[in-house]
């Protein structure tokens, strides 16, 4: 049902034959779940969705993309216009910088609390916090995690783990069993006992507690739908969406995130006490900080059609509430005045069309015509034509063969002097796109909420207020431990070999 319009009389129509069907299926499965809703609520799921590190000017550039690539608009643009849509900001500071990186923002909305950069729900002191997660587990609702990167990436894991540091994805693996019902993503590498530093077999250990294993996207589409899951479908983060699409083999084995969020939506929809379910486009980010922005937008229409299943199933569960948003912005890619009177600005959304690969690939091929042809400067503007669709001007050209070439030329701004920040410059003389570093941002971040009980996410709202949003919506009374800003730094004065920054 892609381009369908959630309409409100569309949803309770369609909410009727759901919930009996619903009810239906939950006859056959009751015996795994306990019979009675923990607390009464009028939001009976809540699924969060999060581009991770969208920046302000990313929806009104996929916007544009969209319409010019594939001839229509976009779920996020067009919820924005839609009355049934609440719209407000989060304040995304974290507890040691206005900056925030994905763990301490998703701990945020995870425990309520603000934290240091590069840890997961825990305080600069050592206090441990109760992630989301345990605590919608201890009401008997179901919890469920998908993301196109690592599974136990910072911001899956900002629901579900506690860890010192966000790197431990070894042991925020081990975490998520029992804990989470549904787990989606790439990280295969952190359950794989010959790539564990403990040599655990953690696909065993989920398999042992009844999780279905999943590694191909035939999968993920045949329709069936497990209570349990743990789909791994790469060795690390899954490619990106522009690859995907442009690679046959890829397309083949790899799902896509609107494919993962129907997926665990069917598994998680039969649950009687309602479910907590977590989607992100991870990879926005990580376009993001390599100035990719033919990438990024693709990542961004991905995640968009996730948003399209998501409204699928709105539809048919008007008791859910939907909040989707992003973590913080990240290198504040904006779309430029291109040409005499901008007249040439919309032109760039062709050349943009015409992109074939992500930098992972383009660098790639043009390391491989560098070394093939001795450095030849037409191999190399033959890669740029080939793969992006660009006939670089010569200035341009002799850039790119001196950074293919390991000599980068003098860059004023600090971020964008290495490789990927000079290719993005260059080819966004063409693309129109232009990034401000390689950066997070301390942008307030745009949330969009439907549903049940949307109203509460109107207005600029701490990071923070999304737990107490979505526990008040759960009925769950339960507020983890916090440190003021002035405290976290006395502490650091006495314990100065603490270090806040762990992140990558
Ligand atoms: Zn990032």
């Amino acid at each position: 049902m892609k381009g369908h319009t959630f309409t409100r009389r569309q949803a309770i129509r369609s909410g009727v034959a759901a919930s009996l069907a619903a009810a239906a299926s939950s006859t056959t499965r009751a015996a795994s779940y306990p019979t009675t809703r923990p607390a009464r609520s009028e939001v009976g799921n809540i699924i969060f969705m999060v581009a991770d590190g969208m920046s302000a000017g990313v929806p009104s550039m996929t916007e544009l993309l969209s319409r010019r690539a594939r001839g229509r608009g976009t779920h996020w643009y067009d919820l924005q216009q839609h009355p049934e849509t609440t719209c407000g900001y989060f304040e995304t500071h974290s507890l040691n910088s206005p900056v925030t990186d994905s763990s301490a923002a998703s701990s945020a909305w995870g425990s309520g609390s603000r934290i240091f950069n590069g840890a997961l729900n825990k305080l600069p002191d050592g206090t441990n916090l109760t992630p989301i997660a345990m605590l919608v587990k201890d009401t008997r609702r179901r919890v469920g995690l998908v993301t196109t990167t690592t599974i136990t990436h910072a911001t899956p894991a900002g629901f579900a783990a506690v860890e010192k540091a966000r790197s431990s994805e070894d042991e925020i693996a081990e975490q998520y069993l029992d804990r989470v019902d549904v787990l989606m993503g790439g990280g295969l590498e952190f359950f794989k006992a010959d790539r564990r530093k403990d040599e655990k077999d953690l696909i065993d250990a989920y398999r042992d507690k009844g999780y279905a294993y999943w590694d191909h996207r035939q999968q993920v589409v045949d329709g069936s739908n497990p209570e349990k899951i743990l789909g791994l479908f790469d060795s690390g983060h899954l490619p990106y969406a522009i690859d995907r699409q442009n690679q046959e083999k890829l397309a083949a084995k790899l799902p896509t995130l609107a494919e993962m969020t129907r997926a665990a939506l069917n598994s998680l929809a039969p649950s009687p006490n309602g479910f907590l379910l977590q989607i992100e486009g991870g990879r926005v980010d990580h376009a993001a900080h390599a100035n990719d922005a033919a990438a990024l937008l693709w990542e961004q229409l991905a995640f968009d059609d996730a948003i399209g299943v998501v409204r699928e199933f709105l539809g048919g569960h008007p008791e859910t509430l939907v909040v989707i948003t992003t973590d913080h912005g990240n290198a504040n890619p904006g779309l430029r005045g291109m040409g005499s009177g901008y007249s040439d600005t919309e032109k760039c959304f062709d050349i943009l069309a015409g992109v074939r690969a992500s930098f992972d690939v383009l660098q790639q091929e043009l390391k491989r015509a560098a070394r093939d042809s001795g450095g030849a400067r037409d191999a190399i503007v033959e890669v740029v034509r080939s793969t992006c669709g660009i006939e670089l001007a010569r200035k341009d050209a002799d850039t790119v063969v001196s950074i293919v070439a390991g000599t980068l030329p003098y860059e004023a701004n600090k971020q964008l002097a290495n490789a990927h920040g000079l290719l993005g410059q260059i080819l966004g003389n063409y693309t129109g796109v232009g990034f401000n570093g390689t950066k997070h941002t301390e942008d307030p971040a745009p949330v969009l909420a439907l549903g049940a009980g949307r109203s509460q996410f109107s207005g600029l709202l701490r990071n923070t207020g999304a737990f107490v949003r979505m526990t008040g919506a759960f009925g769950i009374q339960y507020r983890n431990p916090s440190m003021t800003v002035a405290r976290a730094r006395a502490y650091l004065s006495q314990v100065p070999d603490v270090d806040p920054v762990h992140w990558a």
